[in-house]
């Protein structure tokens, strides 16, 4: 066999000018690439052992060796691999085999018709495709490729190339079956020559990698000070054991590395999840609920779980294997059936990772019930962390709502020890002519707590869900019901009037609303303090939308609510919050008058019998006031506090 030089085909040409001229911040992923070919080759070898026993190198040990040469600047990957024939050699590295860099290719031509500036893509295009071995090329001025066949009576071959239009293959000397690949790196590469460097990228990418990778350093005087090449990966993968064979232990170092390395003591997981899935795509996926609301959380380039080719690190944050209000679990999947090239618009499309978002979801979402089921006290801890983002779920997933439905807490009046109940509980102690599921809403829970709306609610003994959190009534917006109750807010309407004209639809159309508002007016029962109410309608003008005798109050005075149908306070303020500067002003409303009250029959005494009586538009004021007070929001503090003042002053005067 004499020395040959080839031509590579047309379009590796194309694509190694590329690859040659483009040594850019992700050019390391050149070592992942060759280190999976070098697996590959030793999956393939082992294979091939088991259905011909004719085969060499059977008594070879599986590994990967990485020389790092500072005298000869070159780095070398060698494994004890299938090897390649002569034949093989030629088709396998000199033309294209590689699907992902033929997708690399086509996009890269598309981009270029598009009239995307090339300069700016091609790099960006390489880390998203990986290029297979040719990556070798961004690195390397020379590659060169010595290469034993386990096929019985084949001879070693040497396969050269500068990267530029062509090829040299000449017979070799190897002994032992398995492929080497020597690097001349470039001077712009010469980092790929630091230890360090290469121990660090080899955890970061090829870590879980089955087969041992080794290195050896040989230093500037030419000297290997290493009795043994040191291995430098883990090697197996704890998420591709069985579940029966790991300890705790296992589980908590694995956790660490997940979370980049560090745990405070207490913020172990609150749940796990370790599967294999075969069917419809075969996957492994290793999961942590963490137990404590990681820092990024909101933020848009937060980590997410990593997804494996193979053993292979393709994606390092993948956020589309989980729902974002899933968004804190933490993890690695996993999966035999995934090229080790996921492009971007392939994380999006490829239907293997839709199959295995669902899976990862649907069991996501049975741990966080088991989760439920087995501790409350847990549960009630990772609801604190993650609520709120669960709830996001109900707006954005309809195909969940039912599961996602029964996972939702709420700190209620009937537990005044910050407890949670879930909505199966809160109606299973319904009475039995509770109608509705008493909710209130708003920014303050303490407040909530002991506002004035909830007065006549809880003297009948009936439960009421505190919602402090602003997606709340968002997500009531999606659930408006729940085993057929309806929610009902306690500060919206009058308590016995019918939840119909609640209709969200409607309520942007502010005429309709209108009507009905005088409708309900026309309908409602006169009542002993009418006078005072009128009174106070001319009073307050149109800062309320209406003065009326109420039905919610036992205790107070007072109290301000929306109108049925209309916007919640609440619900406006974070519409508010979400667009600032929308005209969404505080709309008026409605103030009622608790005619048992002391206070307010001494009021309504006097307006019967002299509606001049100066004292009366004062009292309406502080009636007003105390209502706000109670909500957290007085519009005119200081009046207020001049006019208790002036009360006060009279009693101790009096
Ligand atoms: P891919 O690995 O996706 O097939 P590559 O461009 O990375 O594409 O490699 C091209 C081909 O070269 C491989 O399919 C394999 O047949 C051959 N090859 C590369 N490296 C090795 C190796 N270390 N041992 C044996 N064959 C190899
Ligand atoms: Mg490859």
């Amino acid at each position: 066999m004499s020395s040959e030089t080839h031509e590579f085909k047309a379009e590796v040409a194309a694509l190694l000018n590329l690859v040659t001229n483009s040594l850019y911040t992700n050019s390391e992923i050149f070592l992942r690439e060759l280190i999976s070919n070098a697996a590959d080759a030793l999956d393939k070898a082992r294979f091939q052992a088991l259905v011909d026993t004719s085969l060499d190198g059977q008594e070879l040990e599986s590994q990967i060796l990485i020389t790092v040469d500072k005298q000869a600047g070159t780095l070398t990957i060698e494994d004890t691999g299938i090897g390649m024939t002569r034949e093989e050699t030629a088709q396998n590295l000199g033309t294209i085999a590689h699907s992902g860099t033929l997708r690399y290719l086509e996009e890269m031509q598309r981009a270029r018709a598009a009239g995307e500036s090339s300069g700016a893509v091609e790099p960006n295009l390489i880390g998203q495709f990986g290029v297979g071995f040719y990556s070798a090329f961004m690195v390397a001025d020379e590659v060169v490729v010595t290469t034993l066949s386990g096929k019985p009576g084949s001879e070693a071959v040497v396969w050269r190339s500068r990267g530029d239009g062509s090829y040299q293959v000449e017979p070799g000397s190897r002994s032992q079956r398995g492929t080497t690949i020597v690097l001349t790196l470039k001077t712009e590469a010469k980092e790929f020559l630091d230890r360090w460097r290469i121990e660090a990228l080899v955890k970061r990418y090829s870590n879980y990698v089955m087969h041992p990778i080794r290195l050896r350093v040989i230093d500037e005087q030419g000297e290997d000070k290493d009795p043994e090449p040191r291995q430098i990966n883990a090697a197996s993968a704890i998420w591709a054991r069985s579940s029966s064979e790991l300890e705790d232990s296992d589980y908590t170092e694995f956790y660490k590395h997940v979370m980049g390395g560090f745990v405070m003591p207490g913020d172990e997981p609150f749940a796990r999840l370790h599967f294999t899935a075969d069917a419809p795509i075969q996957f492994h996926a290793l999961l942590f609920v963490p137990g404590r609301a990681p820092a990024d959380l909101f933020q848009e380039d937060r980590k997410a779980l990593q997804l494996y080719a193979r053993r292979v690190l393709v994606v390092e944050n993948c956020d589309t294997l989980l729902p974002q209000y899933l968004r804190f679990v933490r993890g690695v999947v996993d999966s035999q059936d995934l090229p080790l090239n996921v492009s971007r618009e392939m994380l999006q499309e490829h239907k293997s990772l839709a199959a295995i978002r669902r899976q990862l979801t649907r069991k996501t979402l049975k741990l966080l019930a088991e989760l439920a089921e087995e501790s409350a006290d847990k549960y009630a801890k990772m609801w604190n962390e993650f609520g709120s983002v669960i709830k996001e779920g109900l707006h954005t997933d309809g195909g969940q709502r039912a599961e996602l439905t029964e996972l939702l807490r709420y700190r209620h009046v009937a537990d005044t020890d910050d407890g949670l109940v879930s909505l199966k509980d809160y109606v299973a102690g319904m009475g039995e002519d509770q109608k509705y599921i008493w909710y209130v809403a708003g920014p303050n829970e303490a407040a909530l707590r002991n506002s004035p709306h909830l007065e006549a609610v809880r003297a009948k003994g009936e439960d009421v869900l505190l919602m402090s959190d602003p997606v709340d009534e968002w997500v009531l917006q999606s659930l408006s019901e729940y085993e057929g109750k309806s929610f009902r807010s306690v500060t919206q309407g009058e308590l016995d009037e019918p939840a119909e004209d609640e209709d969200i639809d409607d309520k942007d159309d502010d005429s309709d609303d209108k009507d009905d508002e005088a409708k309900a007016k026309d309908k409602r029962e006169p009542s002993p303090i009418d006078p005072l109410l009128n009174l106070a309608k001319v009073v307050l003008g149109d800062r309320v939308r209406d003065v009326r005798a109420s039905k919610r109050l036992t205790e107070s005075p007072s109290c301000l609510v929306d109108a049925a149908g209309g916007l919640s306070r609440n619900m406006e303020r974070i519409l508010r919050m979400a667009q600032p500067g929308t005209k969404l002003g505080a709309s008026p409303r409605i103030l009622e008058l608790n005619p048992d009250h002391p206070f307010v029959t001494a009021a309504s005494k006097i307006s019967e019998t002299n509606k001049d009586d100066p004292r009366l538009a004062e009292w309406v004021e502080i009636l007003h006031d105390i209502a706000a007070l109670a909500e957290g929001t007085v519009p005119d503090p200081a009046g207020a506090a001049k006019r208790f003042t002036k009360v006060l002053n009279n009693l101790v005067a009096g």
